[in-house]
């Protein structure tokens, strides 16, 4: 497929900070990206149990789509024939990809790690590949991902400072690769990612190493992956100013919603998560006042809304007592209504946000949105 010709620049404007926080917006050929940004997961290249256009109508304004699974089904030069992944799965607006390095090491089956890359077995159906920093370069290109992750290991926790230096130094190699691979893209962007585990020396030196070579953006891997909440703020404490200020900061699979709170008070400016989707199909439901689960039999009777203050289909037109019902009757409805639902908070999550941080107020919201979710689930009826 021929490249979209394009005279408009991938641009990250600065807005308005309230203490770390940031507010921002990405400015693109396929439209602009609010920050902070929480990025739905878009995995099989759809947002699981709905449409694209109900999926923006929350207020995303961009998908993040994974490298691994496109690239194994229904294959990378497939989706680019059919006329790329914008097209074949119906969001024409920004899309991330992953660089597949994540998900290989969490996935795949007989992995070979060298130097050069990565060589692994299918999940699916055992047949063998490789991803090297070239070939993820290529088939970020295929899909016509808009903000192209470059190809980077994590290693497996725990692992010794050592090791996790050593992997943290192959990724920067890995990084420089990625960077030559990537070539010139008017109008697309390439990230880096920074590694380093959660030891402040090895952080800087990725970071460092990162800035030399110059990308887009910045992500900050290698968390969220199992060391805790604490643990990954401790990093953010001092991650976030190890990268440019002028470049938009990505955490990678963050969170829950007081971790994606806690991220941009540290001044984080993207995040994504398979959270509200994934939680949606298992009725967990997030709410200003904490996370309930509709499965539980003290809904089975309540005719009031999961929110009365949420204007989302599910809370606009239905009960605790439906959601409740349907789900128990495994009705495909439960997951379209609990999926839309859990993303129209997140996203009221970012809106508010970016609305604090405008006046300068995100320590009062962040007060608020925490004494909002301490007084727990509503009373049962
Ligand atoms: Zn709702």
């Amino acid at each position: 497929m021929t490249e979209r010709t394009t005279s408009q620049k991938f641009q990250f404007s600065l807005l308005n900070t309230s203490g770390k926080a940031r507010r921002g917006v990405i400015s693109t050929p396929r439209g602009d990206i609010r920050t902070p940004a929480f990025m739905p997961v878009g995995t099989a290249a759809t947002v699981k149990a709905m449409l694209p256009e109900n999926v923006r109508a929350t207020g995303a304004d961009i998908l993040l789509g994974n490298t691994y699974h496109l690239m194994l089904r229904p294959t990378a030069e497939r989706i680019d024939r059919l006329g790329g992944l914008h097209k074949f799965m119906n969001w024409d607006r920004p899309i991330l990809t992953d660089s597949g390095g994540f998900q290989v090491m969490s996935l795949a089956g007989l992995r070979k790690l060298t130097e050069k890359g990565v060589t692994f077995k299918s999940h699916i159906d055992g047949s063998k590949h490789e991803l090297t920093p070239e070939r993820s370069m290529e088939i970020q290109r295929l899909l016509g991902s808009d903000i192209v992750m470059c190809f980077d290991e994590c290693p497996a926790l725990p692992a010794t400072d050592a090791e996790v230096a050593k992997s943290m130094q192959m990724s920067m190699r890995w990084a420089q690769r990625s960077k030559d691979a990537f070539g010139d893209r008017p109008g697309h962007a390439l990230f880096g990612i920074q590694q380093g585990g959660v030891t402040q020396d090895l952080r800087a030196e990725s970071a460092e190493a990162l800035r030399e070579i110059g990308f887009d953006g910045y992500a900050m891997g290698g968390l969220a992956v199992g060391e805790g909440q604490e643990a990954m703020f401790g990093v953010l404490d001092y991650a976030p100013d190890m990268l440019p200020a002028d470049k938009p900061r990505y955490l990678m699979g963050v969170g829950k919603p007081d971790d994606i709170v806690g991220a941009v008070k540290r001044g984080v400016d993207m995040m994504d998560c398979v959270l509200p989707s994934r939680s949606g199909r298992t009725g967990q439901v997030f709410t200003r006042r904490g996370v309930l689960n509709i499965k539980n039999a003290r809904h089975q009777d309540d005719p009031r809304p999961i929110d009365e203050n949420c204007t989302c289909p599910a809370c606009s037109h239905y009960s605790r007592a439906y959601l409740h019902h349907v789900f128990r009757a495994q009705e495909m409805i439960s997951g379209m209504l609990l999926t839309w639902h859990n993303l129209h908070y997140f996203q009221e999550i970012m809106q508010g946000m970016r609305d604090a941080i405008e006046i300068d107020a995100f320590g009062a919201w962040e007060a608020e949105f925490h004494a909002t979710r301490a007084m727990g689930d509503i009373d049962p009826i």
